[in-house]
Formats: structure tokens, C-alpha cells, sequence
């Protein structure tokens, strides 16, 4: 039967059902990936050195049947990929969203890139287990980039299989849809499939290789260009290449920056340096901490990419590291903001080459400035978290302060804010905080705490036309009540999932779709309650 043309449709126009027609109307465009860059010349699929080129073409490897979908976003396939989500349920979903099956105009392709890991620079690295797919745009008119994670080896695998586990695939798929609806920039997750597919890891790298599942997960984001994307052209002299990548990357995705501007790779750069510095106040804002700040981590475009060890601070603690392999702390939840400003740092580097000789100082002014952007975004946000309104003198010393107490306490950062937006300000004063009130009752046996509260109190009256209802709201609005804990991602929904049993990464990804709304199948979880014992001892490594 000859499918429908007329309508994005499940159906025929004989109006009978046509399984495949739903998911290949699905059309996407490598093309201007491909025109706009020299490609890999060597035109196969081993592990090399690649040079002078932007991409290499590589067919995804398809997982080993039987696929299973594991899970899916309903949000981003309905709003980015205009998909109905039923199309989960078609036999070919599994296939088209794991690389066995290949959309109409896409071309595959695996992206060269470098960058500085852990404070050195790796030299290559790249796409060693993904695959871009190409560009749907929607029909909204946004240009979405398809990417599968763990779809097989390419050019730049290294010494790795080019696949991912069901454990660091589940946590990307959450995280990156729990993150959007944070609030915080990021790439999302449409699906993940999972296989039967043995994959072997050394999960904590004592020796103890167990196999694992093999499973992929569809991402989405505007771009996929990373900092590492320019760095690695300009280390290796390619400056026609840097100077191609550079204008695509503006005219793409910075509209307000004209390519017949003289001073527009300085401009691109305030303006990565700026909301660099915004989202990583934003990672704070929430307690997350990335794991692996690296420079192939951190996006052009300033949105969270690369999820791996990534962990949200429970006990609110400056030290807090997520991933068990960072044994100096360098990506510690306190030492993000820094991370960023060497990252920026990198790519001023990376910029040099393509700038004049009067131009290229001008690289240091601008990242100068990165530290004053963050403070004054973390102070914003912070501020939003208490509820203030307005700019008082002391604001910075009273977010300071209430950080201390917490670190004091070991009060939990999430449910501290929360706590305080849920309760009417005139029981703060009473002797005793709700005992439910965890967070706010660890808070609360500080020696200061009662300072801390008369001077909160004190601000919070000086607000002209505010009422205690609306800052209690203002505040539900920005301090969730749900965020993707470790015990509740690692601990509970990932052990079973390593079962088979994916209801709980479902559960899961629909309550952090709301994380501001309190809901009752979350509550039932306990998932706003005080986490369990067993929760501490969890541990993340960046083995995926
Ligand atoms: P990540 O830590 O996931 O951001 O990856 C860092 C680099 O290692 C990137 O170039 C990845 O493509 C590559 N990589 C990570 N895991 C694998 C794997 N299993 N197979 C191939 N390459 C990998
Ligand atoms: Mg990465």
C-alpha cells in the first residue's frame, strides 16, 4: 500500500493503519552538515587519526535483538519530533531509534573533535560511539540535531566497544529530560532501547568485569559542537576548517551576530563566555554537579550535554563530587564555576588563530568578566530561591549565611529551599519546625538558625506589595521538590532496570516532568522524603 503524503499520519488515506509510515515521515537533512564542511576523505570504519575534516560518514552498528523500548519522552517526541507517542508501540520504533533502521535524508556521521581533559589536552577524541543522524526541523520551525548513543564503533572509538550500558543510558535519559524541566538548559532524551546485546565493563575499575546490557538513547539539541569541536582545528592548524565551523556555528544558532561583523568570532566569544558562566550558576541553583567538566563536554551553545557520572548534592556539601574516579576533586560541585571559566579560557585559545593581532587581547578582557557574570546570575537565582524581591544590601550575606548553616547541619540543599517556600513565614518563629519538615528541622538544630531566620524575617517584611502567599509561591515555582537522586536513579529504577523491570525509570521520567507540582504516586515513593540510609554509601563512576 502506497503511504499518505498528505498528512503526518498513522494512517493511509484508505484509513487503514501503516506502521511504518508514522515513523518514517520522519524526514531529516544531513545535507548542510555536509556541504558546509570537508569530510573525512577515508570513507570506513576503523579507528584512526582523522584529519582535516569536521565529520567522518558512519553507519550506526544496530544493537543485537531481541530490542526492548525501554522508555520513552512523550514531551519530546510530541513537541520536537512532532511524533504521536504511539508510534512507540510500532514494531520499527525500536529500530529507527537505536540505528537498525535509518530515516529518509538522514547520513550518519561521527564528529571529530578534541579537548582538554582533566586539565591536559587528550588530542582527539570525537564521536566514539555516536552517531548524528541528521536535522529535523519541526513544525515550529526549530532545527533539532538526532544523535544515537552507544550505536557502535566509529574512526574515533579509541580502545572503546562504541556502546553504552542500560545503567549510564537509563541516567542519561532521565537526567536530560529532568533537567529541561528544571529549567536548566540541556540536551534532551527521546527513547531509550535496550538490548540483549552482552557489553563488559569494569564498572569501578577494581577488576570486577561483569557483563551488561547494550542500549541506546535518541538525544536531541539544537547542536552537538563542543569547545573541543574548535580546539582540536586550531591545535592541529586547520584554520580554514576552525574559520568554517566558527561562521556555521554563528549563523546557525547565533542569529543576532552578522557574519559580515569584523569583531564576530569576539562577539560569538562574550557570548559563550556569558552563558557558560549563566548555566553553570544554574547547575548550582539546582545542586547538580556534572562529574566530568571537560572541555568535549561543554557545549558551544551553553547547554548541558555528556551526561555520565553527574550527581545532584543532597546534604548540602561544597566538596560534593559525584563521580568515584575524581580522586582530587577537580570537578567538585564548588569547583564547577572555575571548571567553566578554564574552559572558556580553552576556547579564547582556540579562537587566537582565527583573530587579528589587535583582536586577540581583547580575548582576555572578555574573560575577565566571567567571574562577575556568574556571581551575579548565582545571586539572582539565589535570591529567587528565598524569595527575595528587589536588591537590600545584605542579600548576599544572607544566602552565605544560610549556605553555612546547611553546610553546618548537613541539611539537604533541595528540601531546605523547598521547606521554606512550603511554610508561612510566622511558623519560623515558633520553637519548633514541623517535624516533616526534614530538611528545615536539620537546619534548625544550628545554634544560628534563629539568627539566620530574624534576619530572613526581616528582609522578607521590608518587601513592598508582597504577601506571604505569593513569596510561597514564587518560591514552589523555582525550588522543585523532586530531583533525580542517586538512590532514587542508581539505587532503585536502575537495579530494575538491570532486571528488565523499567517501571520505575518510567514513573520517574513522568514525576520529573513535574518537579515543582507535589504528586501523589511520588510521595507514596517517598521520593520528598529523607533519602534512605543505604543512599550514602551509592557510589557513581564515569565507567558507561
Ligand atoms: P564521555 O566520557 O562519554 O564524554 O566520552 C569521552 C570520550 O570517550 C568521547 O570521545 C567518547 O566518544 C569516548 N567513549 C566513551 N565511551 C566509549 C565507548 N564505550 N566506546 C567508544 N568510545 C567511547
Ligand atoms: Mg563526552
Amino acid at each position: 500500500m502506497m503511504p499518505c503524503r498528505c498528512r503526518r499520519s498513522n494512517f493511509s488515506c484508505s484509513g487503514k493503519k501503516t506502521d511504518s509510515f508514522a515513523l518514517d515521515s520522519l524526514r531529516l537533512s544531513s545535507k548542510k552538515l555536509i556541504d558546509a564542511f570537508p569530510l573525512d576523505d577515508v570513507n570506513a570504519n576503523f579507528v584512526r587519526t582523522v584529519n582535516h575534516c569536521v565529520f567522518s560518514v558512519t553507519q550506526p552498528t544496530p544493537l543485537k535483538g531481541p530490542l526492548k523500548v525501554a522508555a520513552v519522552s512523550k514531551a519530546a517526541l510530541e513537541e520536537i519530533l512532532d511524533l504521536n507517542s504511539s508510534v512507540s508501540q510500532l514494531d520499527d520504533f525500536a529500530h529507527y531509534f537505536s540505528g537498525g533502521k535509518l530515516w529518509p535524508g538522514s547520513v550518519p556521521l561521527a564528529h571529530r573533535y578534541g579537548g582538554h581533559q582533566f586539565g591536559f589536552w587528550a588530542g582527539q577524541l570525537g564521536d566514539g560511539r555516536a552517531n548524528l543522524l541528521g536535522e529535523y526541523t519541526n513544525k515550529n520551525g526549530e532545527k533539532w540535531e538526532l544523535q544515537l548513543k552507544g550505536s557502535g564503533k566509529t574512526p574515533y572509538s579509541r580502545a572503546g566497544d562504541g556502546r553504552a550500558v542500560v545503567r549510564s543510558s537509563v541516567r542519561e535519559f532521565l537526567c536530560s529530560e529532568a533537567m529541561h524541566y528544571l529549567g536548566v538548559p540541556t540536551s534532551r532524551a527521546a527513547s531509550l532501547i535496550v538490548s540483549k546485546e552482552p557489553v563488559w565493563r569494569d564498572q569501578f575499575y577494581n577488576g570486577n568485569v561483569r557483563k551488561e546490557r547494550g542500549a541506546v538513547v535518541l538525544r536531541l539539541a539544537p547542536s552537538w559542537f563542543r569547545i573541543g569541536s574548535l580546539e582540536i582545528l586550531a591545535r592541529a592548524g586547520e584554520l580554514d576548517v576552525l574559520q568554517k565551523l566558527l561562521n556555521y556555528v554563528i549563523e546557525e544558532h547565533f542569529p543576532t551576530i552578522k557574519l559580515s561583523d569584523p569583531d564576530k568570532y569576539l562577539v560569538f566569544y562574550s557570548k559563550v563566555v556569558n552563558e557558560t558562566a549563566h548555566l553553570i550558576a544554574q547547575w548550582m541553583s539546582v545542586g547538580f554537579a556534572h562529574g566530568v567538566c571537560n572541555t568535549d563536554n561543554f557545549s558551544l551553545l551553553s547547554i548541558t550535554i555528556d551526561y555520565g557520572p553527574f550527581g545532584f548534592m543532597e546534604s548540602y556539601d561544597p566538596n560534593f563530587i559525584p563521580n568515584s574516579s575524581d580522586d582530587e576533586g577537580r570537578y567538585s560541585i564548588r569547583n564547577q564555576a572555575n571548571s567553566g571559566l578554564f574552559n572558556v579560557e580553552k576556547l579564547g585559545e582556540a579562537l587566537r588563530p582565527v583573530l587579528s593581532s589587535k583582536q586577540q587581547p581583547l580575548i582576555e578582557r572578555i574573560l575577565k568578566e566571567y567571574p562577575a557574570i556568574y556571581q551575579s546570575r548565582f545571586h539572582e537565582l539565589f535570591k529567587a530561591k528565598l524569595g527575595l524581591l528587589g536588591n537590600q544590601e545584605k542579600d548576599d550575606y544572607l544566602i552565605a549565611y544560610l549556605l553555612k548553616l546547611m553546610e553546618d547541619t548537613g541539611a539537604d540543599f533541595t528540601m531546605t529551599f523547598r521547606h521554606l517556600g512550603e511554610l508561612p513565614a510566622r511558623r519560623l518563629l515558633e520553637p519548633a519546625v514541623p517535624q516533616d519538615m526534614w530538611a528545615l528541622w536539620d537546619l534548625a538544630t544550628h545554634e544560628s538558625f534563629s539568627n539566620w531566620v530574624s534576619m530572613y524575617l526581616l528582609r522578607l517584611k521590608r518587601q513592598e506589595g508582597d504577601s506571604d502567599e505569593e513569596r510561597q509561591s514564587r518560591m514552589k515555582r523555582v525550588n522543585p521538590r523532586y530531583i533525580l537522586r542517586n538512590w532514587m536513579a542508581e539505587g532503585s529504577a536502575i537495579t530494575k532496570a538491570e532486571k528488565d523491570d523499567f517501571s520505575e525509570v518510567q514513573l520517574l521520567q513522568q514525576v520529573l516532568q513535574h518537579p515543582f507540582q507535589e504528586q501523589e504516586a511520588a510521595e507514596g515513593m517517598g521520593y520528598a522524603a529523607r533519602p534512605p540510609g543505604w543512599a550514602q554509601s551509592l557510589k557513581v563512576s564515569c565507567s558507561s
